[in-house]
């Protein structure tokens, strides 16, 4: 193929030409009908193949129940196979051509010889390879059964009443033994699952997923003539409201709801469905551990996404757009917001109580082409607030954090990009210094979460409080400790950088990549370099690893040559390949292999050793290689080393973190 045709494949787009050029000369182009295959499961990868034109739909049997899932489709510019060759694995599902197509080819021996030939090709193939395996995971409900594949045993349905099946959303489709393969509409909800089983004693359930659009469909064309009890005039979207609204939930506003707008009254949907609605999603939220709830409206329905694991999945089920004034209307008077204002975004918060506990959000309304779009930000206690010790999970990484805290005076920073953690990490840690009856005050923006005993500050440019004047402000009030939410100008890293130096321990985050950048980045803000040798008692940069759930993890053996890379290991550690835990997919993470997350922490303590090359203006490489020999400097690597020996995440993870820039 010509060169610069394979230059602008997505695959290749940031590689040098000359790497490339290889691989060009051995690629074709082919042809792929309707119906071709291009890649079968458990066979061996031949090629490497890229999407040139038209679609692929990427299927594979399932061993365990012998069922066929679907994945993802895959267009112009999309590919399989090269993780395959790279990592000399059969494929792990088939692919085939859903339209006529077109598609590139490029041998395995091509591959392999470019590759072996040339270090950085392979180190930038690998790096993909991670990166793919992270995008491959992220679609909610990865397992979808496809019912049109499938060959169902009618005589299961009957198993459970038409009335359940609406209910529950569920659809029984194989059986082995006294295993009761289960589809779910909504495979999240673990109750129903629960209930099902209940209702089919003396089977074992096994749950799956089914795509909530597909089973509406098959429901109302073959389920429901089969079961003959046919409503023809119902709407099948109000069928499931139905379903909501009878379905309790233990979520209730603790807020005293105010009624709709007038305006919505008579269009059919009443206060009541907009509660339920509201019950509902914020329980699917919970459900799902999401950390946040998005609300679109979009060309003729609502989309609601979740963001679980710092994921964005969509709902399976949008919503009816008839939803979008009133909810917005409903959530905008809880948050206190303005309800006539619809051009400006908005902050509110707002509470719910859930079980026995009471969970806090934060509301922000934007306006966009199709009308407001809502995001719910979930402040649980229970995830913001988490001991210290079990934050940082790497022993020598905690002392060196606790050291920093136990510091009189001083600058510790926290760095790392946005939606690193770092606030989780700054409360983690007043919450162990709060034990010691100090007065700590905080300026933040947002505050995400009110912490008791401790005296916290909004942020408000409109108002006049920045985090300079504010942190001026506090000196005079004989604080101990002081939390600036965030150095991000010349002004607030002087005051800052004051306030360490008049005998206060001051934490603040940066957003900077990495321990020793953050020294270089105080430095660009205009920090004098002797003062902050002077103040500055340590650094922690940090990124978040999605954690392997601990429900189906497995062990699992990866190549030396992926693993090798990431750089954690020396070149005599797992020759004949490196066995780690990594999560199966099971319905506790909701087939993602992955719940929740962890924190993975870089740390530099700084003490008398370092400060004079500090005042000095030394580069951060002579810094680092004294706090290395000094054993002040923890790099991220020691730490991602420790989580995976330990199976708390995988490969894959890291290789995104120590890779991917944000
Ligand atoms: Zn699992």
């Amino acid at each position: 193929m010509d060169l610069d045709a394979v230059l602008a494949l997505p695959p290749f787009q940031a590689l040098d030409p000359t790497r490339v050029a290889p691989l060009a000369a051995a690629m074709e182009e082919c042809p792929a009908d309707t119906d071709d295959e291009v890649a079968r499961q458990d066979t061996d990868a031949e090629v490497m193949v890229v999407v040139l034109e038209g679609r692929l739909q990427v299927g594979w049997r399932d061993v365990e129940d012998g069922l066929e899932y679907v994945g993802a489709r895959l267009g112009p510019g999309d590919f399989l196979g090269l993780s395959e060759i790279l990592l000399n694995v059969a494929h792990p599902r088939s692919a085939w051509a859903t339209e006529p197509s077109r598609v590139a080819l490029l041998p395995r021996e091509a591959l392999l010889a470019a590759c072996a030939g040339d270090p950085v090709l392979s180190t930038a193939l690998y790096r993909l390879v991670a990166e793919r395996l992270n995008t491959m995971a992220a679609p909610v409900g990865a397992r979808i059964v496809d019912l049109a594949r499938l060959k169902l045993d009618e005589s299961l349905w009957g198993l459970l009443s038409l009335a359940n099946i609406r209910k529950y959303r569920a659809l029984p489709l194989a059986r082995n033994g006294r295993v009761l393969v289960v589809g779910f509409a909504n495979a999240g909800d673990l109750n129903a699952i629960d209930d099902v089983a209940r209702l089919v004693s003396g089977y074992r359930v096994r749950a799956v997923a089914l795509d909530g659009g597909e089973f509406e469909r098959f429901l109302r064309t073959r389920v429901v003539p089969v079961l003959e009890r046919v409503r023809p005039d119902e709407n099948p979207r109000d069928r499931w409201f139905q379903v909501v609204s009878q379905k309790s939930t233990d979520v209730r506003l603790v807020d005293a709801m105010p009624s709709v707008a007038p305006e919505e009254r008579g269009k059919a949907i009443s206060g009541e469905m907009v509660v339920a609605l509201v019950n509902r999603l914020i329980g699917e939220a919970l459900e799902l551990a999401a950390s946040d709830i998005h609300v679109e409206p979009s060309e003729g329905e609502l989309v609601v996404r979740y963001r679980v694991d710092g994921r964005l999945k969509r709902r399976p089920e949008p919503l009816d757009m008839r939803f979008h004034a009133p909810l917005v209307s409903r959530l905008k008077a809880l948050g206190r917001m303005d309800i006539a204002e619809k051009r400006r975004a908005q902050d509110g918060r707002l509470s719910v109580e859930h079980g026995r506990r009471q969970i806090d959000f934060r509301l922000s309304t934007v306006p966009t082409r199709f009308g407001e779009k809502l995001v719910l930000r979930i402040l649980d206690p229970q995830t913001i607030l988490i001991d210290l010790e079990r934050l940082i999970l790497h022993d020598p990484t905690y002392q060196a954090m606790r050291w920093m805290i136990e510091q009189p005076q001083g600058l510790v920073i926290i760095a790392g990009p946005t939606g690193s953690g770092k606030t989780t990490t700054i409360y983690s840690a007043l919450m162990r210094l709060r034990e010691d009856e100090i007065n700590i005050v905080t300026i933040e923006d947002p505050i995400e979460y009110t912490i008791e005993g401790i005296s916290q500050v909004q942020v408000n440019d409109a108002a006049g409080v920045s985090f300079a004047n504010s942190v001026r402000h506090f000196l005079r009030q004989d604080p101990d400790v002081i939390v600036v939410g965030e150095t991000r100008d010349p002004q607030t890293a002087s005051t800052t950088v004051e306030a360490a130096l008049t005998g206060h321990l001051v934490f603040t985050s940066l957003h900077s990549n990495d321990a020793l950048g953050s020294v270089v980045r105080m430095r660009e803000m205009g920090v004098e370099s002797f003062l902050l040798a002077h103040t500055l008692v340590g650094v922690v940069s940090q990124r978040l690893l999605r954690r392997t759930c601990p429900h189906c993890r497995q062990p699992t053996t990866y190549h030396p040559d992926l693993v090798q890379p990431l750089g954690l290991f020396g070149k005599d550690e797992g020759v004949g390949g490196f066995t780690f835990l990594k999560g199966t997919g099971c319905l506790n993470c909701n087939y993602q292999g992955y719940k929740g997350r962890v924190g993975v922490f870089e740390s530099l303590r700084v003490d008398e050793r370092l400060r004079p090359l500090i005042a000095a203006g030394e580069t951060m490489i002579v810094i680092e290689k004294a706090a290395r020999e000094a054993g002040l400097f923890l790099p991220l690597r020691e730490h991602c080393r420790h989580l995976l020996i330990n199976g708390i995440t995988t490969p894959e993870e890291v290789a995104r973190v120590l890779f991917v820039t944000d």
